[in-house]
């Protein structure tokens, strides 16, 4: 059997909880467990939100709980060329368009469809989908607002990566949970990527979103369980979407509880939730902080 690869892929964009804890120890213990390996990935190419110094305050709080890395960590910041070809090579398959309308412009254009009557899809996250305009643009508009540099991200065209796999007889596509998702979910689960409608695959800075760049990191570090918080359960129709059209090797996931404050509600980086400093600086110590996560 091959060694069993783990990851842990925060997001330097705030100080590391309660909730980053328990998912990082529970990678640790079942890298141990299995004489697996663990692996660190540095989510940040988002470089307005995710700065340096929180990076390196995300680095301490980790060694001060325990945590080794039996590599150094991959940045995604560094991988950009990685994130390119695999866009190119979703580009060759006419699967990626560009989408001109800013996040403003398309929420008042599903306004707009709404008040009409009409119904309108939303994503897992709470985002209505990508209108289809620009994906139905005419080549020329297309290309004469690419010449003029109109800002865009880049979109995948959902409808078009489920007819190629459809046509390749690639789906429904599933994959193995370990975990469980929001209903208790196990086994083997139905992917259901088309909730995502054209999701995005780049920012309008060229950044490689999360899902593109998940699925290209999973694969470039050998990555065999994916085990995160139970929020990402959904995301997982999205990646397994994106490993089929790539080829790329599917991971066995494992999507755990999240902790939850006391109001029920999940921890956030965004508002002051108890921290891994602030609950040091308390005197926590990192054993403190297992039992606390209850491993
Ligand atoms: N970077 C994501 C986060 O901090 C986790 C992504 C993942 O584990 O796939 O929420």
């Amino acid at each position: 059997m091959t060694q069993p690869v783990f990851r842990f892929a925060p997001s330097p964009n705030g100080r590391l909880h309660l909730g980053h804890a328990f998912s990082a120890l529970l990678n640790q213990r079942l890298a141990r467990e299995t004489g697996g390996r663990l692996l660190l990935r540095v989510e940040n190419t988002d470089t307005v939100r995710c700065l340096p110094m929180l990076e390196r305050r995300m680095l301490e709080d980790l060694a001060w709980l325990g945590i080794e890395w039996d590599e150094e960590p991959r940045r995604q910041s560094e991988h950009g060329a990685d994130y390119q070809q695999a866009l190119d090579r979703l580009g060759a398959m006419g699967l990626v368009y560009p989408g001109f309308f800013s996040r403003g412009a398309a929420r008042q254009a599903v306004e707009t469809a709404t008040a009409r009557g009409r119904s309108w899809p939303v994503d897992p996250d709470g985002v209505p989908h990508y209108p289809p305009e620009d994906r139905d643009l005419a080549e020329a508009e297309r290309q004469s607002r690419l010449d003029a540099r109109a800002p865009h991200t880049l979109r995948l065209d959902m409808e078009a990566a489920l007819d190629r796999l459809s046509r390749q007889d690639a789906l429904p596509l599933t994959w193995q949970e370990e975990g469980g998702g929001p209903e208790g979910e196990t086994g083997e689960i139905a992917a259901d990527p088309g909730q995502w409608g054209d999701f995005m695959l780049t920012g309008r800075d060229r950044s490689a979103a999360y899902h593109l760049a998940c699925a290209v990191d999973d694969a470039a570090q050998g990555i065999s369980h994916v085990v995160r918080g139970r929020d990402l359960f959904l995301a997982t129709s999205a990646q397994r979407l994106l490993q089929e059209l790539l080829g790329l090797p599917q991971p066995t996931y494992l999507h755990h509880d999240l902790i939850l404050d006391s109001d029920g509600r999940k921890l956030s980086k965004s508002r002051s939730d108890t921290s891994l400093a602030e609950l040091r600086m308390a005197g926590a110590t990192p054993g403190d902080i297992r039992k606390m996560v209850g491993l």
